[in-house]
């Protein structure tokens, strides 16, 4: 997401760079190069519009300090970034609870935009920072709604009311109702309902949430809506807030190849702020909407702060607590140590998704590199750290010929695969030595789990023989 447009953002500014000196010209084609690029990635003509105006109003008002400033180009990047953040949702919104619990949500959206995963992640979201939550399936429409949502809740051990089926199946006014009536009992403290959608936008489902609405009256109507349909975004957005009046948005499937239109414009044109987002299939793939971290990772500046939280979340203050302290004190790092990382790693989600939230993630040969990088390399290496025993990840020296076969045979990878991990670890370790006093640096996880050349031609047809030669 996004990537056209930071490309082409970017390209911009490089040509503005290029100029020694900065006047309306050049400030109206920077213009226009945004405007094209945000038009062609589906952002609303209105909106593409006002932005490049607002910017231009901006700039022209400082022209006189533009022009005398000894990086002009600076100048005019920084109105753009304002600009972005503010068309984005400035500084964002948090989900707002009732002083009387239960909050009650409501998600509302078409059918397919991602409701029902995303009641299960908001859920798990909010457990995790000590909520209560209670779902509750009032999606009768869909067959398989219920039953999918339920699934999800038991995933993540989230209590659930739903209908029975052959159990008076039919009214989810009525199902709301009870599941806000049985929260209240339990207490929970927040009650999440998943309502109906259709395949377009229809007055029957649009009369159905009125009526869950004014019974329940939730204190906040998420609308829900997939970042792939474009354009469609918008005018769904527009007929669900003149139908529902929600009050804010879910932009969900962010991690598909959409090109980012619907965030750039849904909030302008509905004048309701983006809640949230949802980038996967993971329950994990779920967060706040930042503008500023959007607008940044729109740049080209990279989102080091997510990654920086990501990375909090995953690895728990003990283990970083004790790496730390075995890094400081400068004792070894063991492949044991190692298969912790790449743990922790796998929680974060994909290389490719966590390493694109560096600066410079969208430019041509870090996607190039972004592209070339296999998930299942973390899978592989694993296996094989995981078929060593507790002495070998602890003392790597002591892998001679005959424990690399059998590593290689009880984790399925070749020989060879064993021996380059076995001499990327050695490297990386002894390249985490020589930081110890510097400190900093990445994990060792990406440096060593990085694609294994091809199989080189065995000299010896002895398995155990041929690990030697090729650990030499
Ligand atoms: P509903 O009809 O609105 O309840 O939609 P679902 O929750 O059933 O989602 C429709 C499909 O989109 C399912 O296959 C989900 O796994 C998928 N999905 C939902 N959110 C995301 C997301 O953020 N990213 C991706 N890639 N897929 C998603």
């Amino acid at each position: 997401m996004f990537e056209s447009l930071s490309e082409k953002f970017q390209s911009a500014f490089a040509t503005l760079r290029g100029r020694g000196r900065i006047g309306e010209g050049e400030i109206s084609v920077v213009c226009d190069e945004i405007r094209n690029a945000l038009i062609d990635s589906d952002v609303a003509r209105t909106v593409a519009d006002k932005f490049v105006e607002r910017i231009q109003l901006e700039a022209s008002a400082n022209l006189d300090s533009i022009k005398l400033s000894t990086n002009p180009s600076q100048e005019i990047y920084s109105i753009v970034q304002r600009e972005l953040v503010r068309i984005l949702g400035g500084a964002g919104r948090r989900l707002k609870f009732a002083k009387n619990p239960p909050t009650i949500i409501m998600l509302a959206g078409l059918q397919g935009s991602g409701k029902t995963t995303l009641a299960g992640k908001l859920s798990n979201f909010l457990k995790e920072s000590g909520n209560t939550p209670l779902l509750v399936a009032a999606d009768l429409q869909r067959p398989n709604a219920v039953n999918q949502l339920s699934v999800i809740a038991n995933g993540i051990d989230i209590p659930i009311f739903a209908p029975q089926p052959g159990n008076g199946v039919g009214d989810p006014v009525e199902v709301a109702r009870e599941g806000v009536a049985l929260a209240k009992a339990k207490f929970h403290n927040v009650v999440i309902i998943d309502t109906a959608g259709r395949l377009g936008v229809d007055e029957e489902m649009m009369e159905q949430i009125r009526s869950i609405r004014d019974v329940v009256k939730p204190d906040e109507i998420l609308f829900v809506v997939d970042a792939m349909i474009g354009q469609d975004a918008i005018r769904t957005a527009q007929a669900f807030n003149q139908g529902v009046n929600f009050d804010a948005i879910v932009i969900t499937k962010m991690d598909g190849d959409a090109k980012g239109g619907a965030a750039l414009s849904i909030t302008e044109e509905t004048k309701k702020p983006i809640l949230f987002i949802s980038n996967g299939e993971k329950t994990s793939d779920f967060d706040y909407f930042y503008p500023e971290r959007m607008a940044s990772r729109i740049l080209g500046l990279g989102d080091i702060q997510t990654l920086a939280e990501q990375a909090k979340r995953v690895v728990d203050t003990d283990t970083a607590k004790r790496l730390e302290d075995k890094f400081l004190s400068g004792q070894s790092f063991t492949l044991e140590d190692f298969l912790e990382q790449i743990q922790a790693m796998q929680k974060m989600g994909s290389m490719s998704k966590v390493l694109g939230l560096l600066p410079g993630a969208n430019s041509a040969s870090m996607k190039k590199q972004l592209a070339a990088i296999d998930d299942n390399e973390l899978v592989r290496t694993k296996a094989i750290v995981q078929s060593m025993t507790p002495q070998e990840r602890r003392e790597p020296k002591i892998l001679n010929g005959s424990r690399r076969v059998r590593i290689a045979n009880g984790s399925g990878r070749t020989v060879t695969e064993v021996n380059n991990l076995v001499d990327r670890f050695d490297a990386a370790a002894k390249m985490m030595k020589q930081m110890k006093n510097g400190g900093g640096g990445l994990p060792m996880a990406p440096q060593i789990a990085r694609p294994v050349p091809p199989k080189k031609k065995s000299r010896s047809g002895n398995p155990a023989k041929r690990a030697q030669e090729e650990s030499r």
